[in-house]
C-alpha cells in the first residue's frame, strides 16, 4: 500500500526540541515512523519519554545553537546516533523585545545567529550530507508571521524570519534539482515560552483572540500535520514555500 505520509526508516533531526513547537513536531514525526534526533542546550527529557512511550526511537545531541560553529559537528553526531540525516527541521528560535529607538546591538546580533545564521549553516551541512550520499532530504524552517509581516518591537526577529523566508526561496531554487526539498512553516500565535510575555498582557491577548478566526492560541499539536506533510513523500513536488498554520490570522 502506499502510505506518503509514513516516515517509516527515515531520520529526522529537530533543534529545540525540548518543549513547545519543537517538542510537537518531534511527536507527530515520531508518530509517523521517524527516528528522531533532538538537538539543544536543554535536555529534552520529556520530549524523549513521550516518543519512546509511543514506540518511537529518539536520541539527544546537546549544543548550543547561538554559535555558528557547531553545525557540522551537530549533523555529524547526529547522523553517528541515528544514521544519515533525511529531514532537518530549523525549529529552534529565540526573541527579543523593545523599541526600535532602544533596541541594543547584542539584541539584534543574538537573534539573528540563533534564528538565521545557524539554520542556514545546519540546512548547508545536512544538504552536503544528502548530497553526498545521494539521498533525497527535506529541510523545513519554522519562520513566523513575522516573515511576511512586520510586526511591533521585535526589530531582530522579524529581520531574522523575513530572512529565513527569503532563504526558504533560495535554497530551494539552488536545491530542488538534487532531490531535496525546503520549505518553511509559519506558525500563527501558539501558547509557548515564546508567546508568554504576551499571553499575560491582558489587553494583548484579548486584541491577539479577537483577530484570530478560530478564536484560540494554538498548541504544539497543531504543527503536526504540516510538519509531516513538508517531510514527507506527499510533499515531494512542493519547494520554497510557506505553508501558514494559524488559524486563519494571515487571511483575515
Ligand atoms: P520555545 O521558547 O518554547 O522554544 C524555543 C526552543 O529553541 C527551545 O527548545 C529552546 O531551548 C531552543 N533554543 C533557543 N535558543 C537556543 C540555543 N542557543 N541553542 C539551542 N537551543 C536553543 O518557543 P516556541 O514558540 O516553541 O518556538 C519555536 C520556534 O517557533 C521558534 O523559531 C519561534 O520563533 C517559532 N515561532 C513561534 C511562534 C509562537 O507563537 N510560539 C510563532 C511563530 C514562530
Amino acid at each position: 500500500m502506499n502510505r506518503p505520509f509514513d516516515l517509516q526508516g527515515k531520520t529526522a533531526v529537530v533543534t529545540g526540541a525540548n518543549t513547545g513547537l519543537g517538542q510537537g513536531i518531534a511527536i507527530a514525526l515520531a508518530n509517523s515512523g521517524a527516528r528522531i534526533v533532538l538537538v539543544g542546550r536543554s535536555a529534552p527529557d520529556e520530549t524523549v519519554t513521550k516518543i519512546k512511550d509511543s514506540g518511537g526511537e529518539a536520541a539527544v545531541v546537546m549544543a548550543d545553537l547561538s554559535r555558528g560553529d557547531v553545525a557540522v559537528e551537530v549533523i555529524a553526531q547526529s547522523e553517528a546516533a541515528m544514521g544519515p540525516v533525511d529531514i532537518l527541521i530549523n525549529n529552534a528560535g529565540i526573541i527579543r523585545r523593545n523599541d526600535a529607538l532602544e533596541f541594543s546591538e547584542s539584541d539584534w546580533d543574538e537573534v539573528m545567529m540563533t534564528n538565521l545564521k545557524v539554520p542556514f549553516l545546519l540546512a548547508q551541512a545536512a544538504a552536503r550530507s544528502m548530497v553526498a550520499g545521494s539521498r533525497p532530504g527535506k529541510i523545513i524552517n519554522i519562520a513566523s508571521l513575522l516573515s511576511v509581516q512586520g510586526g511591533i518591537r521585535v526589530a531582530s526577529y522579524t529581520a531574522s524570519k523575513s530572512g529565513l523566508a527569503g532563504l526558504t526561496r533560495l535554497l530551494a531554487n539552488e536545491w530542488a534539482s538534487l532531490g531535496i526539498n525546503v520549505n518553511a512553516i509559519v506558525p500563527g500565535y501558539f501558547a509557548t515560552n515564546n508567546t508568554a510575555a504576551l499571553r499575560e498582557d491582558e489587553s494583548r491577548n484579548r486584541q491577539i483572540l479577537e483577530r484570530i478566526p478560530a478564536g484560540r492560541w494554538g498548541n504544539p499539536e497543531d504543527l503536526g500535520g504540516a510538519a509531516v506533510f513538508l517531510a514527507s513523500q506527499a510533499s515531494d513536488y512542493v519547494h520554497g514555500t510557506l505553508i501558514p498554520v494559524d488559524g486563519g490570522w494571515l487571511g483575515r
